[in-house]
């Protein structure tokens, strides 16, 4: 009572009634039309309040407006309100109590019997069967007064409202569609989000689906809807139906916003603090039930319940506007519809404990603010849904992006692999083939010396029978074809064993006048069915070669200008200088070489006319090439068919001041 008496201030009864006539309202706030007696013992009786000596007792609330809000209290009260009706006024009217939680509420009309009604009286008592507690009374023409007597264990709000029956038939049909469409809206959330749960499996829709079906049933079980249809005859439940289902509401609406705001990660400690509220919240369910089967006194229950709600809404809050300065910008609808139920939850506290006055809003703060925080939060959940989404979004192009670069990383470094290994493989094959042509060379070059022996010996023989002493210049042409023999065995035996190609050039300073001249002596043998003429143009020809590879060349070069030109003709050896190079040309008579076969002849074992009568393996002018190439000259080719070829072996020349040897 003193907290009611902080906002009301009471004055002493005086003579007044209240008088209905033909022009009064059809709805009529009888806030100020009555008196009130506070009973702390409980056990006053009709005829002790109703008699005179009684009468001071009886004080009247003062407050402009609003509604008769007596807060918590274990007193009963009586409720005293005179009135009479003019003759030309309808008699019957309706008094009408807009709460369904009052646990007791009784109505003494004179000349009438008294009723007995109250949300813990059974229902088949209530003299008109609606969620609000309505009593019909015939008002006499002569002032009569009626007394209300009022217990609850819940907080005491009574709204007194003197209605035409018509026009409340009206308002009550309006204001159940209100409660239709409200109760829908919260079905409607519920499944949808119910829905949403079994389709993404995300718990934080379970929990929401939870926070609504609790809210809802608190919600019908503070409109009355709930003891009219959903347990008429369980009165024991009715009285703690709200709170309890609040609690559950408290629970679930908690466990959400921790994982909401995913708080076991970001802030753990406050997480703990909200994982023992939703703990309290469903003790505080647990203990109202018992209390509603046991018949406690739910009042010191309900005081707790509120003071825990205040605390976690504010923990609530205080958790998001932590993340929210940390730069959760996800939270924001979320902290709103908090802030709003934090507002409502206030204004209905301060109501429930008398500290605000009874009005449409202060009566429905706890309906309107959550009805508010449901949409808010659906908005919040899908925006932070997005916010994941986009977050995402992100994260997966990230992703893609560094695998992309990954790829081309790896592309990059494969091709690097492959290019070194094709280089590898090309170089191995090269090798390969310069060894196989080594080879070829080598055995094809057999012949050469062996035919000099095998020459010198026929001829040494000869001149013995005609008794002609050239013994001392066949033995050197002998010895100098074996040395040849030795000299190519040793390379090639060098060669395979070092897997060394025939580039390894031994280059010397050469001048090629000289080593022509020799060179005229020691091929005379090929030469000796034909015209050899030797035309050195120059005083001195000076390269970098491998004189004995240089030989293999010259001689080849040779070889072929005899075969393939006729016995008796002209095999012109000359030398040419041009440019910084130096050539040595072999020109014969022969039967030259198509233009189309210009390039092929270098080619290992391709012969023109294989089945011709000349015979050889294809291998002359290629090895020719590649150790004129090796020597970085180049073999010149001039040729016309009929009229005989032209091979020219184009050498860098080298000045006598020269010292290193090119490589
Ligand atoms: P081989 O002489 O053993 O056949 P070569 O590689 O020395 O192999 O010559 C390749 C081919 O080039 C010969 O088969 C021949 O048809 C042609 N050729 C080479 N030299 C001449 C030349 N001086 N005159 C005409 N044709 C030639």
């Amino acid at each position: 009572m003193a907290l009611a008496l902080a906002w009301a201030t009471w004055m002493p009864a005086q003579a007044w009634a209240l008088a209905l006539n033909e022009t009064s309202p059809h709805r009529i706030n009888l806030f100020n039309e009555i008196e009130i007696l506070e009973d702390r013992s409980g056990l006053m009786t009709l005829e002790q309040v109703s008699a005179p000596e009684q009468k001071a007792l009886f004080k009247r609330p003062v407050a402009s407006g609003g509604e008769l809000n007596l807060g918590f209290s274990s007193s009963t009260f009586w409720i005293k309100l005179p009135l009479w009706r003019s003759a030309d006024s309808v008699d019957y009217w309706l008094l009408v109590v807009a709460n369904s939680l009052i646990d007791e509420i009784d109505l003494f009309m004179p000349g009438q019997p008294p009723i007995f009604s109250g949300a813990a009286r059974p229902i088949t008592q209530r003299p008109v069967f609606n969620r609000h507690f309505l009593f019909p009374l015939k008002v006499p023409t002569t002032e009569q007064t009626v007394f209300i007597r009022v217990r609850s264990s819940g907080a005491l709000a009574i709204p007194l409202t003197l209605w035409r029956p018509i026009p409340f038939g009206q308002s009550n049909i309006i204001s159940t569609l209100l409660q239709g469409l409200y109760q829908g809206g919260l079905l409607t959330i519920l499944t949808y989000n119910f829905l949403v749960y079994l389709t993404l499996r995300d718990r934080r829709y379970l929990l929401y689906s939870a926070y609504s079906l609790s809210l809802c049933a608190a919600m019908i079980a503070a409109n009355g809807y709930g003891r009219l249809f959903l347990w008429p005859g369980w009165a024991g439940f009715d009285r703690i139906s709200l709170n309890m289902f609040f609690s559950l509401a408290g629970a679930s609406a908690v466990a959400f916003s921790s994982a909401f705001l995913n708080l076991q990660t970001r802030l753990p400690r406050l997480h703990r603090s909200l994982k023992f509220m939703v703990g309290a919240q469903l003790v505080f369910a647990l203990l109202f039930l018992v209390a509603g089967s046991l018949a406690w006194s739910v009042t010191p229950i309900i005081r707790g319940h509120l003071i825990l709600s205040v605390v976690m809404v504010g923990l609530v809050i205080s958790a998001s506007v932590h993340l929210l300065r940390r730069g959760f910008t996800d939270i924001r609808f979320f902290l709103l519809s908090w802030g709003v139920l934090g507002v409502g939850v206030l204004v209905a506290v301060a109501h429930a404990f008398g500290l605000l006055p009874s009005n449409l809003l202060t009566a429905n703060a706890i309906q309107i603010a959550s009805a508010a925080e449901m949409m808010l939060l659906a908005l919040a959940l899908a925006d932070q849904i997005r916010e994941e989404r986009e977050h995402s979004i992100r994260q997966q192009r990230l992703a893609i992006e560094q695998l992309r670069q990954a790829e081309s990383r790896l592309e990059a470094t494969v091709q690097e692999r492959t290019k070194e290994l094709q280089t590898a493989l090309n170089q191995e094959t090269q090798l390969r083939e310069q060894q196989v042509r080594f080879a070829a060379m080598i055995s094809h070059e057999f012949r050469n010396p062996l035919a000099i022996i095998d020459g010198q010996l026929t001829l040494l023989t000869k001149e013995h029978e005609r008794g002609i002493d050239r013994l001392d210049k066949r033995a050197s042409i002998i010895e100098g074809a074996v040395r040849r023999l030795t000299a190519m065995f040793d390379r090639w035996l060098e060669s395979t064993r070092l897997n060394r190609s025939p580039k390894d050039l031994d280059r010397r300073l050469l001048d090629l006048v000289p080593w022509l001249h020799r060179q005229m002596q020691t091929n005379a043998f090929r030469l000796s069915a034909h015209k050899p003429v030797l035309d050195v143009h120059h005083p001195q020809l000076l390269v970098w070669a491998d004189e004995y590879l240089l030989e293999i060349a010259l001689g080849n070069l040779l070889d072929n200008a005899a075969k393939y030109s006729s016995p008796g003709s002209e095999i012109r050896i000359e030398t040419r200088a041009r440019d910084g190079w130096v050539g040595i040309a072999v020109i014969d008579q022969g039967q030259g070489i198509a233009e189309h076969h210009r390039d092929s002849v270098f080619k290992e074992y391709l012969r023109v006319a294989p089945e011709g009568p000349v015979r050889g393996l294809g291998l002359g002018l290629s090895i020719a090439k590649d150790i004129v190439d090796a020597h970085n000259g180049r073999l010149e080719l001039i040729s016309r068919i009929g009229q005989g070829s032209d091979f020219c072996c184009w050498l860098p020349a080298a000045a006598p001041s020269d010292e290193t040897i090119p490589r």
